[in-house]
């Protein structure tokens, strides 16, 4: 993003903030660690909400801390995942990414694995990043009948990485559309929390659902149905997400006998409403029931604009 448009966005975006209380005015808060940062400052960086590959270029901001601290290492998974997902194979499109070692008669070569036309694999010995001396070596004696190799396809040592990937890119996406009235709820610390440490099993149940078949072109938000509760959902690629709303951390169940089928989408229902950004502060009811309602309210400075959707049969 050039300068001038990052600072028109962060304005913007710090001017929502204000809405919520005044004493925030010149302030960026990061949506996932909710630290202050003026708005010129440094440690505000862009980050890929979804990765390249899939949804084009949806973009967010964060402070440095938390884009250095996950940012790159989820977006890095989930982007390994789609693409491993959509070549149908257990190797990376691009054989640069799926590094291998091979090992025959006690020396090893670092190289890439390929699939050759025939469908073969193929590994290929990378010269600049082997030992010289086992380089030469192998190629000058006879061959071992004995090889070995080694290769670890990062994207499934990392499945927790995955996991919390897609609820970030979820968090991310309902930022990018609901602005700070979705960030300022406690009913989300436990997302936050998780996000922040993604290492750790934080959000104990299950909130990834996979789609039988890919439904979706692009990543989208919406509100979801499981029993009698609503909660905010995010369809990326061929996972649900779905997040707590102020009423319940979570569904109590998540069986397909017990979901209802029906999805609102906010692309067509209510993006249009929002021009794709909703500047709050905003409450969200979806037959009567609150999905969104911001903890700083009471601070406002202007009052919220309630939402309906009442689209439920
Ligand atoms: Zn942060």
């Amino acid at each position: 993003m050039p300068t001038d448009l990052k600072s028109a966005s962060l304005l913007e975006i710090s001017q929502e903030l204000t809405r919520f209380n005044y004493e925030l005015r010149g302030l960026f808060r990061c949506p996932t660690c909710l630290c202050d940062y003026p708005i010129n400052s440094k440690e505000i960086t862009e980050e890929h909400i979804i990765p390249d590959s899939n949804g084009g270029r949806i973009t967010t901001f964060l402070c440095k801390k938390c884009n250095s601290l996950f940012g790159h290492k989820q977006t890095r998974w989930l982007s390994d995942w789609i693409e491993l997902s959509e070549s149908n194979t257990p190797f990376h499109v691009d054989p640069k990414k799926q590094r291998a070692q091979l090992m025959a008669s006690g020396l090893k070569l670092n190289g890439v694995i390929k699939i050759a036309e025939d469908g073969a694999i193929e590994f290929q010995a990378d010269k600049k990043r082997s030992n010289p001396i086992d380089f030469e070596a192998y190629w000058s004696r006879p061959k071992s009948s004995e090889i070995t190799i080694k290769m670890q396809v990062s994207v499934f040592g990392n499945e927790n990485s995955l996991r919390v990937g897609f609820l970030t890119a979820a968090y991310g996406l309902w930022f990018k559309n609901f602005g700070y009235s979705f960030v300022l709820q406690s009913s989300l610390n436990v997302v936050r929390q998780q996000i922040l440490n993604p290492e750790t099993d934080i959000m104990n149940w299950n909130y990834l659902i996979e789609m039988p078949a890919r439904e979706i072109a692009n990543p989208c938000i919406g509100l979801m149905r499981f029993g009698v509760d609503y909660f905010p959902i995010a369809l990326i690629y061929d996972q649900l997400v779905i997040l707590p709303s102020p009423k319940r951390p979570h569904p109590s169940s998540t069986s397909p006998s017990k979901m209802s089928k029906k999805v609102i989408g906010f692309a067509e229902a209510i993006a249009s409403r929002y021009q794709h950004r909703c500047v709050g502060p905003a409450v969200l009811i979806c037959d009567g029931q609150e999905v969104i309602n911001p903890d700083l309210i009471p601070n406002a400075t202007i009052p919220p604009q309630y939402s309906w959707v009442d689209r439920w049969d």
